[in-house]
């Protein structure tokens, strides 16, 4: 079986590391959600210094939807997703989650049964679930992404299990990574698995749909100042020195208005309460803007629920 490690490039230190700052509670939106220390960074990380059973962080440990937020802004460098994710695993471990387990197992058995696919172009993409859901926008993706291949097997199966804390086993993890092997680029629309591809396939370059749509000529100038441009936060957070240069430049260049915070962090959209829309609500507070472009559709259907402004994704604007 396979061990789930998120291991930050930048990320070095474990929780033992956690001094108590509290930075990373102003960018979580667990802290915006509960307003309790337990559902936080550092909550986590001082409950795992005073040796507490995982068994006693099980209400709070799966609220972090790995946003990746806390991570730029931790001075003690400490790799805080993967201090979740090894607690979920833990978790995962104890009988009372064999249910769950059980359910993921069955979608990796059906998988073995398929063929793996074969790339004829040297750029590949991987569309999230929530974009596969609007054919059109997809589309218009693939038709903008010249000679790059949509990859069948977009590997949700593994997002899930790593949210669950569930090991993935090995030849399902080959049967996914097997195929992008050869490729040179590999564009993500979604960036949970962002950090795991650039471990997992060293030779190729992990790119997120909104860098790779955004560098594009007639994509860039359609962008305008009365623009609120929403990042797909994982990808950005998981690549945060290299992208926070890109979003820099375009905001020079287009002077449009981003969901990003003093710390040039990007605010998520969402919390782990999909009723909760604090978090949208947050990022559209005292902005005057006229429309919204998103890289990520999973941003747009959180938006819709607290505002009647356009919304578009970067691809049909
Ligand atoms: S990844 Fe996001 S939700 Fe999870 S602890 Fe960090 S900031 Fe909070
Ligand atoms: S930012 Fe890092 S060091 Fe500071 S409280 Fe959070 S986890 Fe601990």
């Amino acid at each position: 079986m396979f061990k789930v490690t998120r291991n930050f490039r930048q990320t070095h230190q474990n929780y033992s590391h956690c001094s108590g700052c509290s930075l990373c509670l102003l960018v979580c939106p667990m802290w915006r959600q509960h307003h309790d220390s337990r559902f936080t960074p550092q909550g986590h990380a001082k409950a795992l210094q005073q040796a507490v059973k995982v068994e006693e962080l099980s209400e709070t440990i799966f609220a972090c939807h790995a946003c990746g937020a806390c991570q730029p802004v931790c001075p003690e460098n400490i790799a805080i997703i993967p201090m979740f994710m090894n607690l979920r695993q833990q978790l995962a471990e104890k009988p009372a989650a064999l249910g769950n387990v059980a359910s993921i197992q069955a979608k990796w058995l059906e998988n073995a049964t398929q063929p793996i696919e074969k790339i004829k172009t040297s750029s590949g993409f991987l569309a999230d679930n929530h974009l596969r859901q609007h054919p059109e926008i997809l589309q218009q993706v693939l038709t903008l992404l010249v000679k790059t291949t949509l990859i069948s097997d977009n590997g949700e199966d593994i997002i899930q299990a790593m949210h669950m804390g569930v090991e993935i086993p090995s030849a399902r993890l080959e049967r996914f990574l097997h195929p992008l092997r050869k490729l040179k680029q590999l564009i993500v629309s979604e960036g949970f698995l962002y950090t795991n591809l650039q471990q997992w396939l060293p030779k190729v370059k992990i790119r997120s749909l909104g860098e790779v749509l955004t560098r594009l000529p007639n994509i860039h100038s359609k962008l305008c100042a009365t623009d609120l441009y929403i990042i797909e936060c994982r990808a950005y957070h998981a690549d945060f020195e290299r992208l926070v240069k890109h979003y820099d430049q375009l905001r020079k260049t287009v002077f449009c208005q981003f969901n990003l915070d003093l710390q040039r962090i990007a605010i998520p959209t969402t919390s782990d309460n999909i009723h909760d829309h604090r978090q949208a609500k947050w990022v559209l507070e005292g902005r005057q803007i006229e429309r919204i472009v998103v890289e990520s559709m999973a941003d747009s259907a959180a938006l819709q629920q607290v505002t009647d402004l356009p919304i578009v994704h970067l691809a049909t604007i």
